[in-house]
């Protein structure tokens, strides 16, 4: 296109492409980052609002690539659920995930759960929860220690097998979260209907929590509705004190964010959570 409009070979721009290749590279290499050994989980501890103390925690998926550096989950998700990828990096998480679990438990007095995120993408296979039964088998690990994050957008395809697998999965012991509650065009009907046990308040209410009413009416109204259901509510992206502070008058149960900690490698997480005397 760009050479039928005659304007040279400088619209053939070295951003789009540069940006072109890198999408290509990136596909190409992520087949194989799993097994180099370039994928790892970190934890974000998520805390009791009164408490403070640990309740669980989040696992979020990072990509250090020996040449590129640290790639952001949000650029290889949408590559991974692109090319199909997913489903066995999606299963590679839960593995991992599960061997932490154990690891920690061999350690430590008490471990919370730890929450995986899904895609929808991963949903889509029918063999899902068969998949997740063989995976916490093998790693002999107890689903109820797992808390799987879904989002709103999961229902819009087939909302009928989503709620089938939801709740074969429910059925095992898993738990699910609700993630970026609020977020886009939320369809409240899908609470209605989705097994769910916890609903994670989207961030970007949190960031305008103490400035703007309308994002502390809703926040109120969403916290409110999810204990009227008997749903844990978990407020994501908590920065500031008074956030915080705020979080605690409408009476949240648990807070995640870098107010409390970024999510951090597990020996990390272990050495400041876990094996000191509980905060
Ligand atoms: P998410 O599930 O909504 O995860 C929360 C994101 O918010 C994480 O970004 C986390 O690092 C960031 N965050 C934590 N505290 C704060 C805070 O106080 N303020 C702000 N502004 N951000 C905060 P991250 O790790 O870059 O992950 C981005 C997204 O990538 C995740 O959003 C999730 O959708 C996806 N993702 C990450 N790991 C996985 C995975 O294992 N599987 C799948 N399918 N998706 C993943
Ligand atoms: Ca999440
Ligand atoms: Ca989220
Ligand atoms: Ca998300």
């Amino acid at each position: 296109e760009a050479k039928s409009q005659g304007a040279g070979p400088q619209l053939f721009n070295e951003g789009i492409g540069g940006a072109f290749s890198r999408k290509l590279r990136l596909e190409r290499e992520l087949r194989f980052a799993a097994e180099r050994g370039e994928l790892q989980l970190v934890y974000q501890p998520q805390v009791g609002v009164e408490s403070g103390r640990l309740e669980g925690m989040e696992s979020l998926l990072r990509w250090r690539h020996p040449e590129l550096g640290a790639i952001s989950p949000s650029e290889f998700i949408p590559i991974a659920e692109e090319t199909g990828l997913i489903r066995e990096i999606g299963s590679w998480v839960l593995g991992e995930a599960c061997k932490q679990l154990g690891a920690w438990s061999r350690r430590a007095r008490t471990v919370p759960a730890i929450a995986v995120n899904l895609s929808g993408k991963q949903f889509m296979a029918p063999d899902l929860a068969e998949t997740f039964r063989g995976i916490v088998r093998d790693a002999g690990c107890d689903p109820h220690q797992i808390v799987l994050e879904i989002t709103e957008s999961f229902g819009i395809v087939d909302m009928d097998s989503v709620i089938g697998v939801l709740r074969e999965l429910k059925g095992m012991g898993f738990r699910v979260a609700i993630d970026d509650f609020g977020k886009g065009y939320s369809a409240l009907g899908y609470l209605k209907q989705l097994p769910i046990d916890i609903l994670k308040i989207d961030k970007s209410f949190l960031s305008e929590l103490t400035s703007d009413p309308k994002s502390d009416a809703l926040t109120r109204a969403i916290i409110q509705m999810a204990q009227g259901m008997e749903l844990r509510v978990i407020a994501e992206g908590v920065e500031t004190p008074a956030q915080m502070a705020r979080l605690r008058e409408l009476r949240c149960d648990i807070a995640q964010g870098y107010y409390i900690d970024r999510p951090m490698p597990a020996g990390e997480l272990e050495a400041g959570y876990l094996r000191s005397p509980q905060r």
